[in-house]
């Protein structure tokens, strides 16, 4: 096993699955599926959950809403698929654990690091939700800090897409694949992997990030046991 403990960046968006807004329940159970594959051989597994599929405070405020009460709504937009989610591990026979940076007791647990560093350490998932419990940030960010908290690895953010392109390959054919890329060559090249925010904290803390299509079933498994899929970005 390459990595012991990680952390799992799941965008709300991935969450639709074929549809056009909110949760697609089968893609739900091929996450949590994934999750239990890696559980199961010995590896730590937190996740951190987008909110895309349901709000935006920026999109949001595009329409006039107020920014900051739009980030709100956003960030419960991720407590409901953290419950989502949770819910999907349960049917798999798993016990996680599901905290929020916005308290919310009759639901989940607040963020405690040191209570999410036990579960881990007792093979649980953690799902933390509610982003940073911030306005203007993203669970992108979230995601860094989070993975920084508590030790991880690495951070496996799935996406729909394979890797990081020289260009969107969804809108040019011509488009190449990095299998490794410095966090200086993505600044310099102007490629798009998280928001800067979190890119910057990943990068200081040298914490590595690997882009990865967590549509494809398998794919999170041959991750941890050391196969080059997706594309790692490091120091
Ligand atoms: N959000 C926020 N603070 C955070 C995390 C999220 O305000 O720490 C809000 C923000 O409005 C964001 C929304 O929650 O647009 C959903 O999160 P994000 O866009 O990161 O979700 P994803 O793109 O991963 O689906």
């Amino acid at each position: 096993m390459k990595y012991q403990r990680v952390l799992l960046k799941l965008s709300g968006e991935a969450l639709m699955g074929s549809r056009a807004y909110g949760i697609d329940p089968q893609q739900i159970v091929s996450y949590s599926k994934q999750i239990k594959e890696i559980v199961d051989m010995g590896c730590e597994v937190a996740v951190v959950i987008g909110g895309g599929n349901i709000y935006r405070g920026i999109a949001g405020a595009a329409n006039g809403m107020d920014r900051v009460q739009g980030d709100y709504m956003g960030m419960l937009a991720t407590i409901i698929n953290g419950m989502a989610l949770q819910q999907g591990l349960e049917d798999v026979g798993m016990e996680p654990r599901l905290q929020t940076a916005i308290e919310m007791e009759q639901i989940a647990e607040p963020y405690v690091r040191r209570r999410a560093i036990r579960h881990l350490e007792k093979k649980r998932v953690v799902i933390f939700s509610g982003g940073l419990g911030n306005p203007y940030f993203t669970t992108d960010s979230a995601a860094v800090l989070r993975a920084i908290e508590i030790e991880a690895d690495v951070i496996l953010k799935g996406t729909r897409v394979d890797g990081i392109y020289t260009a969107d390959p969804e809108k040019d054919s011509s488009a190449e694949k990095f299998s490794n890329i410095t966090f200086k060559d993505v600044y310099q090249k102007g490629l798009k992997v998280m928001d800067m925010t979190a890119f910057t904290l990943s990068e200081e803390n040298e914490l590595p990030i690997i882009v990865f299509d967590m549509n494809t079933e398998g794919n999170l498994k041959k991750i941890i046991s050391g196969e080059d899929i997706g594309t790692l970005v490091s120091k």
